[in-house]
């Protein structure tokens, strides 16, 4: 019960440390983010106090937004388009984006596992521990993939969603690992390579993934450096038209007039229309002519020395020193950033400067003409001289997460042309095999955690069963062996090992048809002095002896010989005359003399025996054995150590 009172704390903590994370930043997917964290900190926190119904109602809403934020990831632009998810996003609040509504995919993937985990009862034959375990390789990853936000990753929401995370995975892990005590070997088993796969698939989704990426930037970027140098280029075109314009007033006396000024002006701003103007300015710096009217009639006859101190520099070195120059980018007196190039006007015959042109560039102007080829989805354009902004183009919606920055020199003016990619353009062009392989390759790999935790399972129960059966047949043995055991003692006498009387009757009853048929009852002389002078051992010792000389005596001539109680023996001699059975009586008292069991004393053990024989008529084996024992009586009386026959009925000789 111990281990499972810090998952309490731990669920509750996590919607917590997700809401102090989130809610400073307060990004767009803040909410989103919370309710799912909350979600799955309840469903946790109702597994914890067993209510299954609750965990349920938290788990599986939790999934199916999950599940559908999966499937933006992962469906085809074709099937459902960017702006198709934007829709339904802005139908649930307006200027709202997909990405509001979920949270990144690792991330997505964690809880998706975690909130399984929970469907699954966190049951090890269901799969909980590899979807805890690959919960925590996605957390892993996340901790490991480069993270775009600034500052250290402790501090910020994705940090916060990092912490939460981890607080669920950990609070599930400790309400769970006491329960897979028992399978514990099953889980490893099957763990260890599924396990492998899973990392395997991130890796591989992370390095498609970042193939992905860097072609995207790839492509930005070059979109970035062919605008940088088609407006590189087109400066230095516009500079050598200028050159042109300049020196084709070389011929001329006086400053131009105002028709021919217009009508040479005019032929240069048709070809490049983001220049605001063309003026012909005298040496003391006042416009004498400008083009194109009438924006910029207010402008003649104005001292540009005075007017315009940024450019005065340039103005004066081209005025006074025949050097082409411009000035930078200063703001215009049209009220836009842009830049002057002042050209000397020189006259030919004495190469005296008679003034200058100067071509005013409007670099928003200039910028609005080039960043018109982009469509402003594709990328957001913006034209920075350092920190200062000059011009702008951008999406309706957000930007991508990176830019990408292009040095530029408009006529040994560095500027930067900063381009962004289009959220949405990016997002619908991204490809989705990175996001397949994951679903793919961790789909693949709970499988496989299933089959071998499956059959991890049989071979155990094989291994039960084949162990029970072999203690089945062990079983089964040792009874077969205990009842012919129990079958031998009830017709068997263990001390001698002989027929008891029980079998030495059924024996007798199965030789009734056979005449002449022999019985003698045989009994120990004087046994008592054995087991009271020698001791019970040595009595039994030599009854067991006995017996076997006898059954080595009777078995010789087909006959049977068996205890008949205490240390009286029986046999019954089919087939044996009187003369025969005699014979082998005598054999017998023979065999025991030789055998040398003496008594105490040294006298040698001695039998009585008395022998009944059947010539015919009817078996009666009782009086048989009575007739028997009345001749055995009678040897005893008559001294013992001795053989008498039967007299009566079955005597031959009555
Ligand atoms: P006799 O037959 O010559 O008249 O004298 P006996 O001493 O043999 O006669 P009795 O029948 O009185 O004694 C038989 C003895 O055999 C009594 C009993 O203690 C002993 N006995 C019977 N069964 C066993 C046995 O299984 N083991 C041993 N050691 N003694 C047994
Ligand atoms: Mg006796
Ligand atoms: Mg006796």
């Amino acid at each position: 019960m111990k281990h499972r009172l810090g998952a309490l704390p731990l669920s509750a903590v996590a919607p917590l440390v997700a809401l102090a994370g989130l809610l400073p930043a307060a990004s767009p997917g803040t909410g989103a983010n919370l309710i799912l964290i909350g979600l799955t900190a309840a469903g946790q926190l109702a597994w914890h106090l067993r209510r299954l119904r609750l965990v349920r109602l938290a788990a599986w809403p939790a999934l199916a937004w999950l599940a559908l934020g999966l499937c933006s990831y992962l469906l085809p632009e074709d099937w459902v388009s960017q702006a198709g998810w934007n829709r339904w996003a802005e139908h649930l609040v307006a200027g709202s984006h997909v990405d509001d509504w979920r949270p990144p995919l690792l991330t997505l993937m964690c809880l998706s596992l975690l909130n399984l985990s929970l469907l699954t009862r966190t049951r090890a034959n269901l799969g909980a521990p590899l979807l805890m375990g690959t919960a925590g390789l996605a957390l892993l990853a996340q901790l490991l993939m480069p993270h775009p936000s600034p500052g250290p990753l402790a501090l910020s929401a994705g940090g916060a969603m990092l912490a939460a995370q981890a607080c669920l995975l950990l609070a599930q892990l400790v309400d769970s690992l006491g329960g897979w005590r028992t399978s514990r070997h099953s889980i490893l088993r099957a763990l260890w390579p599924s396990l492998l796969l899973a990392a395997l698939t991130l890796t591989l989704w992370y390095q498609q993934h970042q193939a992905t990426e860097r072609r995207q930037q790839q492509e930005i970027a070059d979109l970035g450096q062919r605008l940088a140098h088609r407006l590189s280029a087109e400066i230095d075109d516009h500079l050598a038209a200028m050159r042109r314009f300049a020196a084709s007033w070389h011929w001329m006396n006086g400053p131009p007039s105002a028709d021919q000024w217009a009508y040479q002006a005019e032929l240069y701003h048709r070809d490049f229309p983001y220049l605001l103007n063309i003026a012909f300015i005298d040496p003391q710096s006042r416009i004498l002519r400008v083009h194109p009217p009438p924006d910029n009639t207010a402008l003649l006859g104005t001292r540009l020395f005075e007017a315009q101190p940024e450019g005065r520099e340039v103005l004066e070195r081209a005025l006074h020193g025949g050097v082409i120059g411009q000035t930078g980018v200063i703001e215009l007196l049209q009220g836009q950033p842009g830049m002057i190039h002042y050209l000397p006007v020189t006259r030919a015959r004495d190469g005296r400067i008679r003034g200058a042109v100067g071509v005013v560039i409007g670099l928003r102007d200039l910028a609005d003409t080039l960043f018109r080829q982009v469509t402003p989805d594709t990328a957001a354009l913006t034209l920075l001289d350092g920190e200062r902004l000059l011009a702008y183009q951008g999406p309706a919606r957000r930007t991508g997460p990176w830019h990408h920055a292009a040095p530029l020199m408009l006529d040994e003016l560095s500027l930067t042309l900063v381009t962004r990619p289009g959220l949405d353009t990016l997002l619908a062009r991204r490809s989705r095999l990175p996001v397949v392989t994951l679903a793919v390759g961790l789909t693949l790999a709970y499988l496989l955690y299933l089959a071998l935790f499956a059959r991890r399972h049989l071979q155990r129960q094989h291994h039960e069963t084949r162990r029970s059966n072999r203690e089945l047949r062990r079983e089964v043995r040792n009874r077969a062996r205990l009842q012919r055991e129990v079958e031998w003692l009830a017709t068997h006498d263990e001390l001698t090992r002989l027929p008891n009387r029980r079998r030495f009757m059924q024996v007798l009853e199965e030789h009734a048809g056979i005449r002449p048929l022999s019985v003698l009852l045989c009994d120990i002389d004087h046994f008592k002095l054995i087991n009271d002078r020698l001791g019970h051992l040595v009595g039994d010792r030599y009854l067991a002896e006995l017996g076997r000389l006898g059954q080595e005596a009777f078995d010789a001539v087909g006959g049977t010989f068996a205890r008949f109680g205490g240390e009286e023996f029986v046999a019954c001699l089919p087939g044996s005359s009187v003369e025969d059975a005699e014979a082998a009586a005598r054999r017998l008292q023979e065999a025991l003399a030789e055998a040398r069991l003496p008594h105490q004393d040294g006298a040698p053990l001695t039998l009585s025996i008395g022998i009944a024989t059947l010539e015919e008529g009817a078996l009666e084996p009782d009086e048989l054995l009575q007739a028997a024992d009345d001749a055995l009586y009678r040897a005893k009386s008559l001294g013992r150590d001795r053989i008498e026959l039967a007299a009566g009925p079955h005597d031959p000789s009555s």
